[in-house]
């Protein structure tokens, strides 16, 4: 699943690199982006953790923190067998008891027999239905035998599924109405009994069960008769009881026939609407990840319950429809004829097993292009028709081709169906969803009109499509046994957005460089809140479950399976992952299945690391350390010594005491170096607190450098001289440290002195070398940083002390790039060797206009100028969004209105888009607020996008309170309207609160929370610290960081 179209862009607490200064409003994209020039040294090649100039020796020798210190929780079949319930013998052997017991246990059996005759129950726990399948048990299992009586009485008061019955294949025909919206179902499930039972429990939720049937499965065997079904909505589940218990190991046959509504609501089995010639047109699609397949067919409705399927859908000849598999029988895929009843029906071929949530179908008038991968595998890219007429649909279609190749080729293992479908569809909860065989996506991230697209926009949308298609494996073949470990396929699936990419695009250098910015930086800006979480988290209720997907789940995950690749080295990765793969195909797995293959893999070249129990402290523990490197001055040789110590880093001091256990196990790369020389990099394990280090000669000249290429997911800090040499390094000849450390000294600078571990003048003297910058990435880490300094500054009384020390950084390098040529460069642009200098270009552009250079706005202006009175837009697409947001800030309200004119006439997805966002940069806060209403009232802002305004209205420093006021009156609709997508709801609350940092509205937000925080899921507690630290950022800091710039040199005389 994908989940970018909420959160993209501008993703909340110091995630955006938006910024407007207090005379415009200005907005910048978070570009995935490319950079072809890695330029680099003897340094910046990949770590090769070979003992460079002395072999390793750790000084110490203290003990790991015991495992018991972590939270439990291994999802593993041994875990789940091992707290697996069941009647635990009593001691009885003291005989002063025994008579004592001999009357109790009289009285219970007297009781209990009464019970089990009246209910026809066994008393005994149901196991799950394969390995692990309950990993974490429910509430009901951990109550003690009581509460195990009480499920087993009433297994439905549970809130995950009994395990008595395991489904093995359901057989579903679905009958579809587009004319009323409405579909009518029955389903047969074949189930096997695991553990006697009178309960048949299985999922369903908004459905009306009109009938139900359980019949044995062998000859003769004949109806069960099913005293009475009712549906349980507290969790959302059918319960049917019947006069008989079902035996195992037999099998049955459970029938339930049903209908409902098509909503229009995103989840489940929902519809939506597109325009052709003026003429308004149905689908009908699914979106069952996580918990909503119970709402289209009564179903056993989590994860490791894999069954087969076969789907039928009937409905009007005038549609077609698609499941995940090809068509087997009736109107084939090219003929949708009518059968005799006037209706089609369209039987597809039996899947292979699979979880309920990856199970699809779609309801529609689409047409499609078709390609064949390799092996004969048929890709079709499916969209309303004037998209594919137009071709939009062909660029993903061909690099969903090349990525099917690819992935066999990485993993070693072939895709396992014989089609995979591409589904554009005009609006959805997510950016997409891997379902298998049948991948649909949100029009914007999947259709590309080539001529106006940025290529961001094109960035973005690859992403997506390499994301989906890696799922294939990572999620539809091997599947997660529970959602606590959701991040085992979205890590993965994002962390190969980078490396399937930069097969596609190599000269883009995702993996090493962008993935810094976008994942590595972005994530640890939340990971590093006492609000954060680990990343395998227990979840049980369904309300519950989609809190799991969040951003520590994608880029946490990403970020650590990145730095496992590191450590293990490409090759025994790789061989790692076909064995986890090839050993769970169709099957279930969960985190320790992984180390376990990750070990063995490790093991097969002699290499002894244990996985599993360094893994287990990076994600059972939230958050991440600050490793602080310093040359020993202690020890006799101390200049062949560091000292390396590591702390839970924390952005508030209050937090700091009470994590001070929290250790990892950290794969530490260290590099040193002078004017002259350097040292490559070397592997030190770093497990304690503290621990000192041989390494080679130093001299007072010699830094050291930590965390080489930032394959590590932490930070690191040095000594003060030590940031002196490395700033005087980037000064004197930047190329000796690589892009990858250059944009991370940055990122590490900044944050650090932004929790107060570093002076506040370090970051900012660090940034006086960027004029001898010239590669795109350490510039748009120094620009990300900028930007959150710029959302706690813009409304002080020194604030143009900051913005002029920006602009003199800039300057130069912004005036030696110049502008894009206007030349129409859409197509292709992106493939092109220049990539690196367009997104360099553009940062530079973005920088200049926001913090005032006055040579970018008059540019600027120009370029709207010229477009309102030729009518022709000659802007380069690589610098639109700048360009008009610059203009609406600046020019007049004409402006303002040939904006929103253009809004509604263009048809490109990407370009309507960004002329919305423009729309927000105004300073009139009547054309604000008129905006702000607007996007709830009516349907020319679309429903997903009206956040995107209120957010955007809240970068402007004008629109600041207008938005957070907004927010506040119009919580109940916003809550009623998006209250469910997490994502939605946590980047508009992020989006209104992060630039708060007054006391006054500090106290606003609390108050706020207090009436109407409930239900708001996490995202109000995380917005509450992050204010807070920004209050506290002022009162601690502020003036140290302004005394540092009055006397900071001007970059000429450094
Ligand atoms: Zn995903």
């Amino acid at each position: 699943m994908h989940v970018e179209a909420q959160q993209k862009h501008f993703g909340g607490f110091f995630f955006s690199c938006n910024r407007a200064t207090a005379t415009f409003a200005h907005r910048t994209n978070h570009k995935k982006v490319v950079d072809e020039d890695h330029v680099s040294s003897s340094s910046s090649s990949s770590p090769s953790f070979e003992a460079f100039c002395d072999p390793l020796q750790s000084q110490q020798s203290s003990k790991l923190k015991p495992a018991g210190a972590m939270r439990n929780g291994r999802g593993t079949s041994e875990q789940w067998a091992a707290a697996a319930p069941g009647v635990r013998p009593r001691a009885a052997s003291v005989r002063r008891r025994l008579v004592l017991a001999f009357a109790l246990a009289v009285l219970t059996l007297v009781a209990v027999t009464a019970a089990a005759v009246a209910l026809g129950v066994r008393f005994e726990e149901c196991g799950g239905p394969e390995e692990g399948a309950a990993a974490t048990a429910g509430p009901g299992r951990r109550g003690g035998e009581r509460a195990e009586e009480e499920a087993a009485a009433a297994p439905w008061r549970a809130s995950r599924l009994p395990g008595s019955l395991r489904p093995r294949h359901y057989d579903l025909r679905v009958a579809v109405r587009m004319d009323n919206f409405t579909f009518a179902g029955d389903v047969s499930i074949d189930v096997e009994c695991v553990n006697a039972t009178r309960f048949v429990v299985l999922h369903a939720h908004a459905l009306q069960v009109s009938s139900v049937s359980v019949t044995a499965n062998r000859p003769g065997g004949g109806a069960v008769r099913v005293q009475r079904h009712f549906l349980f909505p507290a969790n959302q589940m059918l319960v049917l009881v019947l006069h008989r218990e079902l035996k195992a190991p037999r099998t049955y046959r459970v029938n339930v026939t049903f209908d409902a509504a098509i909503e229009d609501e995103l989840l489940g089995f929902f519809r939506s609407s597109y325009t052709l010639d003026g003429e308004r047109r149905y689908l009908a699609v699914t979106q069952f990840s996580p918990t909503h397949a119970r709402k289209a067919f009564p179903c056993f409705d989590e994860p490791a319950y894999k069954a087969t399927f076969s789907l039928s859908l009937r409905h009007d000849p005038q549609y077609t429809s698609l499941a995940n598999m090809p068509v087997e029988r009736g109107g084939g895929d090219d003929d949708d004829g009518g059968g005799d009843d006037g209706w089609t029906t369209r039987r597809f071929a039996r899947t292979p097993r699979m979880s309920t949530y990856y199970l699809a179908w779609a309801v529609c008038n689409f047409t499609s292009r078709e390609t064949r991968g390799d092996g004969g595998v048929a890709i079709r890219l499916f969209a309303r028709p004037d998209a594919v007429a137009s071709g939009a649909g062909d660029y993903s279609l061909h690099i969903a081709k090349r990525l099917l190749g690819f992935y066999q080729d990485f993993f070693q293992v072939q895709y396992s169906l014989p089609k995979l479908d591409l589904l554009a569809v005009p609006k959805h909860p997510y950016a997409a969803m891997e379902n298998w065989g049948l991948s649909v996506f949100v029009e914007q991230k999947i259709l590309l009109d080539a001529r106006v697209s940025s290529a961001s926009y094109r960035m973005e949308l690859t992403m997506v499509v390499v994301h989906e298609i890696c799922h294939q494996w990572f999620g539809d073949l091997v599947t997660p046994v529970w959602w606590e470990d959701v991040w085992l396929k979205e890590g993965f699936a994002h962390y190969f957005e980078y490396v399937g990419t930069d097969f596609l695009f190599p000269k883009w250098n995702m993996e090493k460089q962008r993935f810094l910015t976008d994942v590595l930086h972005e994530v640890m800006l939340l990971d590093g809140l006492s609000s954060s979480h680990a990343i395998s988290q227990e979840v049980q209720d369904a309300a519950d479950i989609h809190r799991v997907f969040d951003w520590i789940a994608y880029k946490k995950g990403a970020a650590l399976i990145r730095m496992l690749a590191n450590v293990m080295g490409q090759r025994l990765f790789r061989k790692g992952l076909n064995d986890y793969l090839l050993s769970h195909m169709y099957g279930n797995a969960a985190r320790d299945d992984l180390w376990r293959k990750l070990s063995e893999a490790m093991r097969s070249e002699g290499q002894g690391i244990d996985i599993g129990a360094v893994m287990d402290r990076w994600t059972l523990q939230m958050g991440y350390p600050v490793v602080t490197i310093s040359k020993n001055r202690s020890e006799r040789f101390a200049t062949r010594y560091i000292t390396v110590s590591q702390e839970h880093f924390l952005y508030g001091q209050d937090g700091r005491g009470n994590s001070s256990s929290l250790q990892w196990q950290v794969p530490l790369t260290v590099a040193m170096g002078n004017g002259s020389w350097v040292c490559s990099e070397r592997l030190i394990w770093i497990h304690n607190k503290t621990e000192t280090h041989r390494v080679s000669e130093m001299d007072d000249e010699t830094w050291l450098l930590g965390n080489i290429n930032q394959t590590g997911y932490f930070r690191v800090n040095y000594d003060l001289q030590n940031w002196k040499l490395l700033i005087q390094q980037l000064r004197t000849n930047p190329q000796v440290i690589s892009v990858g450390n250059r944009a991370g000294l940055i990122d590490d600078a900044f944050n650090l002195a932004r929790a107060g571990y570093l002076p506040q003048g370090v970051p900012l003297q660090l940034i006086g070398y960027l004029a001898e910058e010239a590669a795109f990435l350490p510039w748009h880490a120094a620009s990300r940083a900028l930007y959150q300094l710029d959302k706690l500054l813009d409304r002080t009384d020194d604030y143009a002390l900051f913005s002029d020390y920006v602009l003199k950084q800039v300057a130069s390098r912004y005036h030696q790039m110049g502008w894009p040529s206007n030349a129409a460069n859409g197509d292709g642009s992106v493939l092109r060797a220049s990539y690196q200098t367009e997104e360099l270009q553009r940062e530079l552009i973005m920088l200049a206009c926001s913090f005032g250079n006055k040579q970018c706005h008059r540019q600027a202006v120009g370029y709207i100028s010229d477009w309102i009175s030729s009518n022709k837009n000659r802007i380069p697409p690589n610098i639109r969004d700048v360009i008009y947001c610059t203009g609406v800030s600046l020019m007049d309200e004409d402006v303002w209105e040939f904006i929103w004119m253009k809004f509604h006439s263009s048809n490109a997805i990407s370009e309507k888009k960004i002329l919305l966002e423009a729309l927000t940069c105004s300073d009139n806060t009547f054309l604000l607020n008129r905006l702000l209403n607007l996007s709830l009232t009516s349907d020319l802002v679309a429903e997903q996008d009206a956040i995107d305004v209120v957010v955007h209205v809240g970068r402007n420093p004008r629109g600041r309170n207008l938005a957070w006021r907004f927010f506040r009156d119009k919580w109940d609709v916003l809550n009623a309207r998006y209250g469910e997508a997490l994502f939605m709801n946590s980047r508009l609350i992020n989006g209104v609160t992060e630039f708060l940092n007054t006391d006054a509205e500090l106290y606003e937000l609390k108050d706020f929370i207090q009436s109407n925080g409930v239900g708001a899921g996490p995202a109000l507690a995380r917005a509450l610290e992050v204010v807070e630290g920004n209050v506290r950022w002022h009162r601690l800091h502020r003036r140290h960081f302004y005394q540092w710039l009055r006397k900071a040199p001007s970059p000429a005389h450094r």
